[in-house]
């Protein structure tokens, strides 16, 4: 670890793409590897040149996020997940990505920026824009609505430089035990792939449903959590390896005296004399506020209380008289350390979130380093 470096994340690459491979074998059909919020605070270059050979496309929430990966050098195609604005049309062209579509207002815009001739030579002959139509069989939040679908594709039919690729829809409740919901919102989707001509891909599996309804499988997936090996829900039907570890170190110690505060608003009161470190991490990089006066850390081996208010760049904890701890230790505050271990579902559920805000809340000033 580099002694200017006061908080990391340690990415495995390699687990994620362990971990796509066994999504692939569990699924069978393409992989459309999602990568939006930067991998989920893993790092969207790294992980999308890792599985460059493994997934057959990649998957972002924003024109900017798809851009990012084209100037970072990656030629595999790139899935928009959401219908972007009308007005990315030409950027959306430019940067050959695939946008979801589920309004005809962003169809003619792009259909018209390659009847525009002076970008027509730039593109070297480029001839049609691929889309994914969003279908909406039950989420509510996009998508073409499923009794609309068919039509919706008739009308895109008659614009000559668009070419639908694959059409998809999302599950509202495929991480819930119960599948009814799922199962009715894939019924929709069927019936709406029954009345319309072949589309190459069809796909509608996150991680949930990937790993629990294979009917869902169809053409392709495209599962999130799961590559960076973690479970959307309780039930484990694969083997997953976590790919991340948040680290940070120990940057002071002392004893406080009996009924001396800790931290912003003394909250905290010490019952005795009692050892405390500061930790130099905070809600500044992304840790959770909500963690104050109720989280872990692992130092040397062992679990040690968050005590008083966590702040933006350090939290304190209370350390035993006896704990072999110095400034510039290792504190782990996701992941093993010795035979401990704090997992992101114990974060995430003490913080009373869900480990998705865990990951994507880490700040861009936490150093991720990768092996
Ligand atoms: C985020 C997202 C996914 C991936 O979801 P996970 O639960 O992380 O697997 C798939 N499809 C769409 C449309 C998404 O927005």
């Amino acid at each position: 670890m580099e002694t200017s470096i006061q908080t990391n994340v340690e990415v495995d690459l390699k687990a994620i793409q362990a971990n796509a491979k066994a999504i692939k074998a569990r699924t069978g059909g393409q992989l459309i590897a999602v990568v939006k919020a930067d991998a989920y605070g893993h790092g969207a270059i790294a992980v999308t040149k890792e599985l460059h050979t493994i997934a057959d496309m990649f998957a972002v929430a924003t024109v900017a996020e798809g851009i990012e990966l084209r100037e970072a050098g990656i030629r595999k195609p790139i899935l928009i997940l959401f219908s972007p604005l009308p007005d990315l049309a030409e950027e959306i062209v430019a940067y050959d990505l695939t946008p979801a579509i589920d309004n005809f207002t962003l169809a003619l815009r792009l259909n018209k920026v390659l009847d525009d001739k002076h970008l027509q030579l730039q593109l070297a002959g480029k001839k049609k824009v691929k889309v994914h139509v969003d279908v909406n069989t039950g989420m509510n939040r996009s998508g073409v609505r499923y009794t609309e679908a068919a039509a919706f594709l008739r009308k895109l039919k008659t614009l000559p430089n668009l070419e639908v690729e694959g059409i998809f829809t999302h599950f509202a409740t495929a991480h819930q035990t119960d599948n009814s919901f799922a199962h009715l919102q894939l019924n929709r989707f069927s019936c709406v792939l029954a009345n319309i001509p072949n589309i190459p891909m069809t796909h509608a599996a996150n991680s949930a449903a990937a790993l629990a309804i294979p009917e869902s499988h169809l053409d392709a997936v495209r599962p999130g959590l799961s590559l960076y090996g973690i479970y959307p829900a309780n039930e484990k039907p694969i083997q997953l390896q976590p790919a991340l570890m948040w680290k940070a170190r120990v940057g002071w110690i002392d004893f406080i005296e009996q009924g001396e505060g800790v931290s912003y608003g003394l909250v905290y009161k010490a019952s005795s004399r009692t050892r405390v470190a500061g930790i130099q991490v905070g809600f500044g990089d992304g840790y959770p506020r909500a963690l104050s006066g109720i989280g872990e850390v692992l130092i040397d081996g062992k679990r040690r209380s968050i005590i008083g208010r966590i702040c933006m760049d350090m939290l304190v904890v209370q350390l035993e008289p006896s704990d072999n701890v110095a400034v510039g230790d290792e504190v782990v505050l996701i992941g093993k350390q010795g035979s401990e271990e704090i997992t992101i579902y114990e974060v995430a559920a003490r913080a009373n979130t869900i480990p998705y805000r865990i990951l994507t809340s880490i700040a861009k000033r936490v150093n991720r380093i990768y092996s």
